[in-house]
């Protein structure tokens, strides 16, 4: 858990948990042999993955970005998001709002919680949000997306999920944007307040690498073609306001800033 302020707003990263993952899916359309210039692996070729997710404090709402891996815990190394939330000193039952930034299963698992051996939202006074884009085209592939129907068709059928086209603004300060690539109906969550912004990225980039090298993209891109023209908007913006980022699988917590360098941008962690 790591508490910041940025204005009148509060920004609490949520650690999930991290574990080793395979380092060249993150690279899937770069030469294996040009990326290990610039990042060493373990013996098996992985590197640990952060899973830092958000909860923004905002004009009294509590808006809750992306839940984690839920019950699928990689052996007690994720999963830990509601821990975390109450170690920052909230209930599920104060979170307001749920933004799903995509329909991943890292990234919606704990959208419900198994209570009496059933299914509930685990944020019950929730307004959950997804792409709509995302919906259509996941809804149909429960294998892909795994726990679709358990995280995400049951709340709709509750009544709790709203599908978003375009740009939404969910409270004065906070803004969800269309940011496609990963996923077509990908967003990410723009924060503003007094002059100061901030900008959790999703899986627009999943490692410092690809702040540094914009085309190279993950394997689990669905628009590999669009991914480097949403970063080079999101860069353009993130430069131009010194915004803070969140990036949910760096490391700990996930905090940065870009940093421009002679032929574009790096990432500079923030501890
Ligand atoms: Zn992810």
């Amino acid at each position: 858990m790591h508490e910041s302020t940025l204005g009148d707003l509060k920004l609490i990263i949520l650690d999930d948990g991290s574990f080793p993952f395979p380092a060249r899916y993150f690279f899937a359309n770069v030469a294996q042999a040009i990326w290990q210039q610039e990042l060493v692996t373990d013996p098996e070729g992985k590197i640990p993955v952060g899973h830092n997710y958000a909860l923004l404090q905002s004009v009294g709402e509590r808006v809750l970005i992306d839940t984690g891996y839920g019950d699928d815990t990689h052996g007690g190394r994720t999963g830990h998001l509601l821990e975390e939330l109450a170690k920052a000193g909230y209930r599920r039952e104060d979170v307001t709002m749920v933004v799903n930034t995509h329909a991943h299963g890292d990234h919606t698992s704990r959208n419900t919680c198994l209570l009496h051996g059933r299914s509930e939202p685990a944020f019950p006074n929730a307004r959950y949000y997804l792409g709509r884009a995302d919906w259509d085209r996941f809804q149909g592939a429960e294998g892909r997306v795994h726990h679709f129907k358990q995280q995400l068709r049951l709340l709709a059928e509750r009544g709790m999920l709203t599908l978003t086209d375009g740009a939404l603004q969910l409270t004065p300060e906070v803004s969800l944007l269309p940011t496609p690539g990963h996923t077509p109906g990908h967003i990410s969550v723009f924060i503003e307040s007094r002059g100061t912004m901030a900008i959790y990225l999703g899986d627009l980039c999943h490692h410092r690498l690809h702040f540094s090298h914009p085309d190279w993209v993950s394997c689990f891109d669905t628009d590999p073609q669009q991914t480097p023209k949403t970063r080079a908007r999101v860069f353009q913006t993130a430069l131009e306001h010194d915004a803070l980022l969140v990036c949910p699988h760096a490391a700990a917590p996930g905090l940065g800033r870009l940093r421009p360098v002679q032929h574009g941008v790096v990432w500079s962690p923030i501890a």
